[in-house]
C-alpha cells in the first residue's frame, strides 16, 4: 500500500499498520490517535470532518475520551471499518484533486508530526495478569534458583503459570521509575536489611488488551480466544531481584514487581498482525483438552533490548523472539477463564519474560548475566551485572516479512535514583 504521507524506509507504521493511541495532540487537548510514517492521525478531527460518517457505527464522541476503552467496547466490526477507511483516505490515489476540502482540512488539522505529540497511556488498565510462559525463561530461573536437573517445576507444562499483578502501577513509554526500596535477605545473613534495590531487572514481555467482556462463571474456549484480544504492546516488567528472592515464598512476587511497568504506546491490532502468524513450539507432553489449539497462535515479532547510560549511546543487551512462546495467548485466555473468572474490556495480559534459546536473546538481566556472574561490557568502558542508576531501558519490536515491516515504537523508560525514605 502506498499513502501520500510520506513513509520513511523502514518505518513501523506503513498504511498495513494503524495501531491506535492516545496522544496529547496540543497542550490541554487529548484524544484518540493512529498513526502512519512520522504523523499522529488525529482521529477526533478526522470524525469532526465526517470521515467515518458512511460507515455502520457511531463514533460520535469517541475518539474525545482520554483512553481508547470506548472505542474498543465498540467491538471488532468498528474497529475494522475504522481501519479500512482510514486505508482508503490515506491511499495515495484517494484524493484526485489538491485542493479537495477533506484534503486541506486534514493536512490542516488533522495531521501532527509525531515530535509535536505527547504519547499518553492508550488504555484505563482494569486489571493485570503475568504470566510465566516462555520456557526457555522458566528453565532458565529453575536452573538458578532450585535445582539445574530439574528446573521447570511439575505444572509448568501442564498449565500456562501466572500471577494477579497490579494495575495502578502500569505506565506509559517516557515515564522514568524510581529504584524501589524494600526488604532483602543478604547470603548468609541473619535479618533482613532495607534499603534500594541492588537488583534492578528489566523483563522483556508482550502484552494483550481485552476487547470484549464476559459475565462472571463464563469461560472462553480456546478456539475463539482471539475474538477476545484488542491487540498487542511491549511491556517492560520492571523487576527487584533481591527483594524478589526474600519475599516470593509461598505466594508469589508482590512488591519486587508491583513498583511500575512500562508499556510502548501504541496497541497494534491483531488485524494488522495477521501475516505474522507462525505455529508455536510443539508441546509435548498433550495439554488437557480445554488447552487445545489449532492453526497458527504464535506471531514472529523480533524483539530488541537496549541499555543506554547517560549520555551515552544504546546497547543493543538481548535480541529475542515473541514466536518462541511455549503457551500462546489462546491459551493463556482459556485458562484464566476456565474457571469462570471474568474479564473487562481493558485489561492487560503480559506473557512473562520472552527468551529465547541462546543466551543472546535471554530477556532479562537476571539470565543475560546469569544472577550478576558474567556482567556485560557495554560501548563506554562500564559493565553491569543489573541496571545502574540513570541508565534507560529501550524495548523494540517489529515484524518484518516480504518488504512488510509492522512495528510498535519505543518503549522507554529511565531509572533515577531511589526516592529518601
Ligand atoms: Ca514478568
Amino acid at each position: 500500500m502506498k499513502s501520500w504521507i510520506e513513509i520513511p524506509e523502514n518505518s513501523d507504521f506503513p498504511l498495513e499498520n494503524l495501531p491506535f493511541g492516545i496522544a496529547e495532540v496540543v497542550p490541554g487537548k487529548i484524544n484518540a490517535v493512529s498513526r502512519i510514517g512520522d504523523y499522529a492521525v488525529d482521529l477526533e478531527k478526522l470524525e469532526w470532518f465526517h470521515v467515518f460518517d458512511d460507515l455502520e457505527f457511531n463514533f460520535e464522541g469517541v475518539f474525545s475520551h482520554s483512553t481508547l476503552n470506548a472505542f474498543i467496547e465498540m467491538g471488532h466490526e468498528a474497529h475494522l471499518a475504522v481501519r479500512k477507511k482510514l486505508q482508503q483516505v490515506f491511499d495515495a490515489d484517494y484524493f484526485k484533486d489538491d485542493d479537495d476540502d477533506l484534503f486541506v482540512s486534514i493536512q490542516a488539522f488533522g495531521l501532527h508530526r509525531i515530535e509535536n505529540v505527547t504519547m499518553l497511556m492508550p488504555v484505563k488498565v482494569t486489571d493485570y495478569t503475568d504470566f510465566y510462559s516462555s520456557i526457555e525463561h522458566a528453565t532458565n530461573v529453575g536452573m538458578m534458583f532450585r535445582d539445574p536437573a530439574n528446573a521447570l517445576l511439575p505444572n509448568w507444562r501442564h498449565l500456562p503459570v501466572g500471577y494477579h499483578g497490579r494495575a495502578s502501577s502500569i505506565v506509559v513509554s517516557g515515564t522514568n521509575i524510581h529504584r524501589p526500596k524494600g526488604q532483602t535477605m543478604p547470603a548468609g545473613a541473619e535479618r533482613p536489611e532495607f534499603g534500594p534495590t541492588k537488583m534492578f531487572d528489566f523483563e522483556l514481555e508482550m502484552a494483550f488488551v481485552v476487547g470484549r467482556e464476559t459475565e462472571l462463571g463464563d469461560s472462553v474456549k480456546a478456539y475463539e480466544a482471539e475474538d477476545y484480544i484488542f491487540g498487542f504492546l511491549l511491556f517492560n516488567d520492571l523487576s527487584a531481584r533481591d527483594i524478589q528472592s526474600w519475599e516470593y515464598v509461598p505466594l508469589g512476587p508482590f512488591l519486587s514487581k508491583n513498583f511500575g511497568s512500562v508499556v510502548s504506546p501504541w496497541i497494534v491490532t491483531l488485524d494488522a498482525l495477521e501475516p505474522f502468524r507462525v505455529q508455536g513450539p510443539e508441546q509435548d507432553p498433550q495439554v488437557l483438552p480445554y488447552l487445545k489449539t489449532e492453526g497458527l497462535r504464535n506471531f514472529d515479532i523480533n524483539l530488541d533490548v537496549f541499555i543506554q547510560p547517560e549520555n551515552e549511546s544504546e546497547n543493543l543487551v538481548c535480541r529475542s523472539n515473541f514466536r518462541h512462546m511455549y503457551w500462546n495467548i489462546c491459551q493463556q485466555l482459556a485458562h484464566h477463564t476456565v474457571n469462570g473468572c471474568n474479564i473487562t474490556i481493558g485489561d492487560l495480559y503480559a506473557s512473562g519474560t520472552i527468551s529465547g534459546p541462546d543466551p543472546g536473546s535471554y530477556g532479562s538481566m537476571l539470565e543475560l548475566t546469569w544472577r550478576g556472574s558474567k556482567p556485560i561490557s557495554l560501548s563506554d568502558g562500564s559493565e553491569r551485572k543489573f541496571i545502574n542508576d540513570n541508565d534507560t531501558l529501550i524495548i523494540r519490536g517489529y515484524a518484518e516479512k516480504d518488504g512488510l515491516r509492522i512495528g510498535f515504537g519505543d518503549c522507554v523508560t529511565k531509572v533515577l535514583p531511589a526516592n529518601p525514605y
